[in-house]
């Protein structure tokens, strides 16, 4: 199966680092103030490492 990434919403505490670091992979939703992960994401994008390795709130976990 493709690998696949997920964000904890509940955990995310909206800093944007994740979508700042990665767009092609990341979204951002203003009204939720919260990241999001882009239909169709390539979750062996080499920036998807960074964005787990910069997330502070460690909520981004690529399955
Ligand atoms: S880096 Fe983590 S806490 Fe920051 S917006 Fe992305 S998912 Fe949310």
């Amino acid at each position: 199966m493709a690998a696949q990434v997920i964000i904890d919403e509940e955990e995310c505490i909206g800093c944007e680092s994740c979508v700042e670091l990665c767009p092609s992979v990341f979204g951002w939703d203003e009204d939720s103030e919260k990241a999001f992960v882009n239909e169709g994401a390539d979750a062996n994008d080499d920036c998807v490492e960074e964005a787990v390795a910069s997330c502070p709130s460690e909520c981004i976990e690529v399955e």
